[in-house]
């Protein structure tokens, strides 16, 4: 089984201050907590996400010996970070640095490790593990997982955040056909799109076009769901479809055009709603969402998703107001970024729970539903919303720029932004951040995020 650790964006200054501190090497203890994915779906096999949860750093009483070239704890101070990890059923890891720069695990760090793995096996069991982590002055982050003492496996990281950067040892073959995009961004940009998960929820207006523009990009593992087929009224803003295609289901067809393309990506088509449970494993193998849904039972489901499992999500939206038959009189085009630290969804207004009840019971009890639109409890129905190619082609090219800025940082250091807006109308973009409700358990308070599996799944009560 492969394991995958995620390392959240607001704990790798900590990361780097616990790696570095002086000549000689020092680290940390580390708790991580985890996401179990029953079957990955491209690989159809079980795989596992690791989320860095919690730092110790190493005092004096925790080292033995140390030096710029080595680093020896004693077993001894690991045993209150076994106890803290079994109470809240965290997996245990160790972090240190190599001031010297050394790529790669020395013999010490070998026989160090096995020491704490055996520390773990004598007071949990045989099925005990040790993850551990490697910080290199120039920026990379190694990690391995000890399940033996003669089985270790090492493990791709993903810093997850504001910023997504990807360190693994697969080998890096220069694909010449993305030689125009590397020259505007590097060749580290290509690379880090070839090796991420990506899950895009929606193919209709907006995620059509942004699951192809991110297939061209490079990106290898792409997932399309949607629950909706076809119909005649969507060809004038779907891309990659056309009238024989009427009746098929969206994300089916999406992923044919995509594989015709022959660009090599392997995306899987999903007809189905991502609020269903049988889908979490697509939430849970992807290092990053986007949410091309107009429905606001979905979006609730991914605001919490973003928070809980420290995976960004990036939520598009289109929305158009009429004074009259031609007048519009607001159409904003609208990205938004959900990670910890940033406000969710809820505070910033953008979903609302009512009409996400009311989706979530048109869905499951459709006779109830009609029942209650009828008695007037629910102001169901109602036209089709408006919607025009131009605009939802171009919220689909902001939130593709709002990505690539996420992993290159072209725009520079300042240049993450947590929501764009585009109105149409005037025409003018506006950058807007807005801040948690400082009530707000999901964005205000941290408790929550990165904590991995829950029963229930999200915490949520269905
Ligand atoms: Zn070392
Ligand atoms: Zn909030």
């Amino acid at each position: 089984m492969t394991t995958n650790i995620v390392i959240p964006e607001r704990l790798a200054a900590a990361l780097r201050y616990a790696s570095f501190d002086g000549e000689n090497e020092c680290g940390a203890w580390a708790l991580l907590s985890k996401s179990q994915i029953s079957c990955d779906p491209w690989s159809r096999k079980p795989r596992e996400k690791l989320i860095l949860r919690h730092l110790r750093p190493l005092g004096p009483h925790d080292i033995d010996s140390a030096s710029p070239v080595h680093l020896t704890v004693r077993t001894a101070a690991f045993m209150h970070v076994l106890k803290e990890a079994a109470q809240q059923d965290l997996m245990p890891g160790f972090l240190h640095g190599h001031p010297s720069g050394y790529d790669g695990f020395s013999d010490t760090d070998d026989q160090n490790e096995r020491a704490l793995l055996q520390a773990a096996k004598n007071r949990v069991g045989s099925t005990a593990h040790l993850v551990s982590l490697l910080c290199l002055p120039d920026g990379p982050i190694r990690a391995r997982l000890w399940r033996g003492h003669n089985e270790v496996v090492s493990c791709p990281v993903t810093v997850s955040g504001k910023a997504v950067e990807r360190f693994d040892h697969t080998p890096k073959s220069i694909d010449k056909t993305l030689d125009r995009q590397s020259r505007v961004f590097g060749e580290t940009f290509n690379q880090v799109l070839r090796s991420l998960r990506v899950l895009v929820v929606g193919a209709g207006g907006t995620g059509s076009p942004l699951t192809i523009m991110l297939a061209r990009a490079g990106v290898k593992h792409l997932v399309t769901i949607d629950p909706d087929t076809i119909e005649d009224t969507n060809l004038h803003r779907l891309h990659g479809v056309g009238a024989p295609a009427i009746g098929a289901a969206k994300s089916l067809a999406l992923a044919g055009h995509i594989r015709s393309l022959g660009l090599g990506t392997h995306i899987v088509g999903v007809h189905g709603n991502i609020i269903d449970p049988q889908h979490r494993d697509l939430l849970k193998s992807a290092d990053i969402v986007f949410c091309a849904t107009d429905d606001h039972a979905g979006r609730m489901l991914l605001n919490r998703f973003a928070y809980f499992y420290d995976t960004p999500v990036i939520d598009l939206g289109l929305a158009i107001s009429k004074d009259g038959p031609r007048r519009v009189r607001d159409m904003t085009g609208r990205v938004s970024l959900l990670y910890p630290g940033a406000p969710c969804l809820l505070c910033r207004n953008i979903v609302d729970p009512r009409r996400a009840r009311e989706e979530e019971l048109k869905r499951r009890d459709p006779e109830n539903y009609g029942r209650q639109v009828q008695e007037g409890y629910i102001i169901g129905g109602g036209d089709p919303e408006p919607a025009f190619i131009a605009m939802t082609t171009s919220v689909a090219c902001m939130a593709l720029e709002e990505f690539t800025q996420m992993l290159s940082g072209y725009r520079g250091d300042s240049g993450n932004v947590r929501q764009r807006l585009r109105r149409f109308q005037i025409p003018e973009d506006r950058i807007s951040g807005g801040n948690p409700n400082p009530d707000c358990p999901l964005c205000a308070q941290s408790d929550d995020w990165g904590v991995g599996d829950t029963t229930p799944f999200l915490d949520r009560v269905a």
